[in-house]
């Protein structure tokens, strides 16, 4: 599998708690896969694709399905039974991905997935998997709608009770675009996360009081970025 790699040469598989969506806040250890079939502008992982301004070669890593459970197992020692495949785009590599989730439940693990909601996941990846974070792109993210809203992937999520929408959000047009999208898709509002956009803890409070006025008015929940408001943009963390 094609994983991105830190400073260190380390393969991208840290544990920390998660920062984000209705598992903020639990001991988590993170894969993060790299390729991404989108372009989001204010993308803050754009090391894990964008080979225009970052060497390929020294941002990611191959590496075996025995090697990554190695490493998991490594870092997460007795305390972190959550297991988190990020990116990038996980669902590029999800036929390999089924069976790292598999070995992971096997030691215990329970496998969130985090996903732009573009790739319909087999049933056999669905299968291994415990929670889904979908975060659908909203045309502030500067990819072209046909690359961003596929109905298929969105309807699949949308089906299924173990999908949260978590939506980075910037401005009250984003707000309206969200709903539009989610009554679309009859997803209840209460699976729905609004999140601020920031990679700082000043803007991020600021918008997160936006926001909150907002989530009461429109019924959706208040998401958070817990890793930015404790360590900033620093990466394996
Ligand atoms: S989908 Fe995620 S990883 Fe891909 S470009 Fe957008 S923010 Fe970055």
């Amino acid at each position: 599998m094609l994983l991105s790699r830190m400073k260190s040469g380390d393969p991208e598989i840290f544990a920390t708690v998660q920062g984000e969506g209705t598992s903020a806040g639990v001991p988590s250890v993170f894969v993060r896969l790299a390729e991404c079939n989108l372009r989001c502008g204010w993308c803050d992982t754009k090391y894990t694709w964008d080979w225009s301004t970052y060497d390929r070669a020294a941002e990611t890593v191959e590496l075996g399905i025995d090697a990554i459970v190695e490493r998991v197992l490594e870092v997460s020692g007795e305390g972190v039974r959550n297991a988190v495949f990020t990116g990038g785009e996980p669902l590029l590599q999800q036929d390999e991905l089924v069976l790292l989730a598999a070995r992971l439940r096997e030691r215990g693990f329970r496998v969130e997935v985090e996903t732009n909601g573009t790739v319909v996941p087999t049933e056999a990846f669905a299968a291994c998997v415990d929670q889904w974070n979908v975060s659908p792109k909203l045309a502030s993210s500067g990819n072209a709608e046909r690359a961003r809203h596929r109905p298929a992937a969105l309807q699949w999520f949308a089906a299924r009770p173990n999908a949260h929408l978590k939506f980075v959000m910037t401005s009250d047009a984003d707000v309206a675009e969200v709903s539009e999208l989610v009554d679309a898709l009859g997803v209840p509002r209460a699976r729905v996360l609004l999140s601020p956009e920031g990679v700082d803890a000043t803007t991020l409070a600021e918008r997160s009081r936006w926001l909150a006025d907002r989530c009461r008015t429109h019924g959706y929940r208040l998401g958070t970025r817990l890793h930015v408001f404790l360590w900033g943009s620093e990466r394996g963390r």
